[in-house]
């Protein structure tokens, strides 16, 4: 498979990386954010299997838009009305060198000044540019770049993974759409399929060709498509997903005796020396 790169400048990448550990690892803090992603009606976002833009990496968008938004506050405002300084998005998008049409710019397109600026046109500006500009590619950047540590954290993809279970298992396929019957096996379990190799091969690396439990090595028995030791972290049968984020390295014997039960994934990792 052909490797493939992207530049990684780390902007604000462990700021937010910490708030979406915060945010799975206390949900009931936060249980209104959650609720937006996982709510009710967001159900169809875990059924495709193994999409390459991850669920965790949808997630991850989510709490940056929403971020965006909530750091709107009186007291940023204020600092607007009375000296130059950029709104946050502006400062993201120059990091990134993105082209977008500046918030000065903008308040004089629409006869204002920053003295008569308030919230309103915060988020009318944040509106368009989300619809008009690269505020898309801007936060996808900036998600991948999150993925890409995040990744390396399996508490934080079981705890993720725990999440999405939640909703999943309450799933009866009666409620269901006709044409999502054929991803689930039962009610609230999706349908085991095959993982896709450059699936295996990500987790391979990441887990570095041991069971994430005993530690023993696979190397030498492992190779790309024998699947028996590629192991939903939730199990299917928990509500788990077909996702990256739910996939760890297992031997078989330690396959076996989790057989479908949920155990932790392990913390323990090998160091770089
Ligand atoms: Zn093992």
């Amino acid at each position: 498979m052909k490797p493939s790169f992207f530049e990684l400048t780390y902007f604000e990448t462990y700021y937010f990386a910490n708030i979406i550990n915060n945010l799975l690892h206390e949900p009931f803090s936060y249980l209104r954010s959650l609720n937006e992603f996982f709510g009710d009606e967001n159900y169809k976002r875990f059924l495709e299997p193994f999409p390459k833009q991850s669920r965790f990496h949808d997630f991850i968008y989510h709490v940056i838009d929403s971020i965006t938004y909530e750091d709107i506050t009186d007291e940023e405002i204020e600092l607007f009305r009375s000296r130059k300084r950029k709104l946050w998005i502006e400062i993201a998008l120059d990091h990134f060198g993105f082209t977008y049409e500046k918030f000065d710019d903008w308040i004089s397109q629409h006869d204002k000044t920053r003295e008569d600026l308030n919230d309103d046109e915060i988020f009318e500006y944040l509106n368009e540019l989300k619809y008009a500009g690269p505020y898309e590619d801007l936060l996808e950047r900036m998600s991948e770049e999150i993925f890409f540590i995040l990744f390396l954290n399996r508490q934080v993809l079981q705890n993720f993974n725990q999440m999405a279970a939640h909703q999943i298992e309450d799933i009866s396929i009666d409620s269901l759409e006709p044409e999502d019957y054929m991803y689930f096996q039962k009610d609230g379990v999706l349908k085991r399929v095959s993982i896709p190799t450059w699936v295996q091969r990500a987790v391979l690396f990441r887990d570095r060709g041991m069971c994430v439990s005993c530690k023993k090595d696979l190397s030498g028995i492992l190779s790309i498509g024998s699947i028996e030791n590629f192991d939903h972290i939730v199990p299917l049968s928990k509500g788990g997903m077909n996702d990256i984020t739910n996939i760890q390295l297992l031997c078989e014997s330690c396959n076996k005796s989790k057989q479908g039960h949920s155990i932790d994934t392990s913390i323990k990792y090998e160091k770089w020396y």
